[in-house]
């Protein structure tokens, strides 16, 4: 296999510590640069707080001083929902057949993957890499919990053997943060701790006046 592009996707509403961390711990773990990809209009969640402008420009903030990090905005730039179906084959478009993709995503999104928009056809793309984290339960859905039996692999490495199509978990050095949290710790006028929020985002946050009412 030739090349190996490695993809993180989410809301990043706002961007914090859990995912740049995370992001960082892989380029290390499997040497190559970790693509941070935000959503556009986010298809299975509540519309964020912020725009998807100001989560991108949070996100390319977090990134600026990341040399394995690098942010692709194809999700904000499309309309419509952000299916991750339609970014794995674009992706796969751009590369050549032999290159390996693997899609990372926490062990909470990977439980709801059923509920993805062609989730079942992910696996013809990309790979899939599940980040535990501490307080998430696994799949319970009887159809995944079976798609997962018949595609997961032991180790991370065995994804560098295909170009896509197989399912690994990794645990990295956990960080007890989700932006839930500190969207909560804002509306109550609190500023979050560095180790949960880098402080350049906490000041663009209060600049742009972000997270001052609790979300309906
Ligand atoms: P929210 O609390 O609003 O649901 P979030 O913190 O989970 O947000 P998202 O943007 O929804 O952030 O998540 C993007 C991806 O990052 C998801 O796959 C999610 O599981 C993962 N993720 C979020 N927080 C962490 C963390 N602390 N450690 C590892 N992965 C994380």
């Amino acid at each position: 296999m030739s090349m190996v592009k490695v993809c993180f996707g989410g809301t990043f509403d706002p961007v914090h510590a859990g995912h740049i961390g995370s992001a960082k711990a892989l380029a290390e773990l499997l040497a190559v640069p970790v693509t941070l990809l935000p959503n556009g209009v986010p298809a299975h969640r509540d519309r964020p707080d912020a725009s998807p402008e100001q989560r991108l420009a949070m996100l390319r903030m977090a990134c600026e001083n990341e040399a394995q990090l690098l942010v692709d905005s194809r999700e904000i730039e499309r309309t419509g929902p952000s299916y991750t179906i339609d970014s794995v084959m674009a992706m796969r478009a751009e590369m050549a057949s032999s290159d390996g993709l693997i899609w990372c995503l926490g062990e909470d999104a990977f439980a709801q993957l059923h509920t993805w928009h062609r989730w079942r056809d992910l696996l013809q793309y990309t790979h899939l890499l599940v980040l535990q984290r501490p307080a998430s339960d696994g799949p319970k859905d009887t159809e995944l919990l079976d798609f997962w039996q018949r595609h997961r692999v032991r180790q991370v490495r065995h994804l560098l053997a295909r170009p896509s199509g197989s399912i690994a978990s990794i645990g990295l050095p956990q960080y007890a943060v989700s932006a839930t949290t500190i969207r909560q710790l804002l509306v109550q006028g609190k500023t979050p701790p560095e180790h949960m929020l880098p402080a350049k985002i906490a000041h663009y946050i209060a600049a742009q006046n972000l997270y001052k009412v609790e979300a309906n």
